[in-house]
């Protein structure tokens, strides 16, 4: 049978202006230091990689849209001063404008 311990995370009651102990009792032992589920530095280092990892694609989502909606406009300025596909601008444009869709639908994706 196990020694038993209790977490030893400070915590701050709601409303209150001096951290406390955690009243859990720990299950998990991380460099001779007992911690609860919800303390376990390896668990709350896993949730804010996993929230860091979606703000990241959010973000990158946000910037695809933005990159994609300004090619989008660009693209059309173009066409409608120079509406010749041949014309070497208009072709990167257009590449922009294709390239930045792929992007979006690729962090469409990831994001998901
Ligand atoms: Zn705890």
């Amino acid at each position: 049978m196990a020694e038993k311990h209790r977490c030893c995370a400070e915590v701050w009651p709601k409303g209150g202006y001096h951290p406390g102990r955690c009243e859990r009792m720990a299950s998990v032992e991380r460099d001779g230091r007992h911690y609860c589920k919800q303390h376990d530095p390896v668990a709350v280092k896993a949730r804010d990689d996993e929230r860091n990892a979606k703000w990241e694609a959010k973000w990158c989502l946000a910037r695809a849209k933005t990159t994609y909606a300004n090619a989008a406009v660009a693209l059309a300025e173009a066409d409608i001063v120079t509406p010749c596909v041949t014309w070497p601008a208009y072709c990167v444009l257009l590449d922009d404008f294709r390239s930045s869709k792929a992007a979006l639908d690729a962090a469409k994706k990831g994001g998901a």
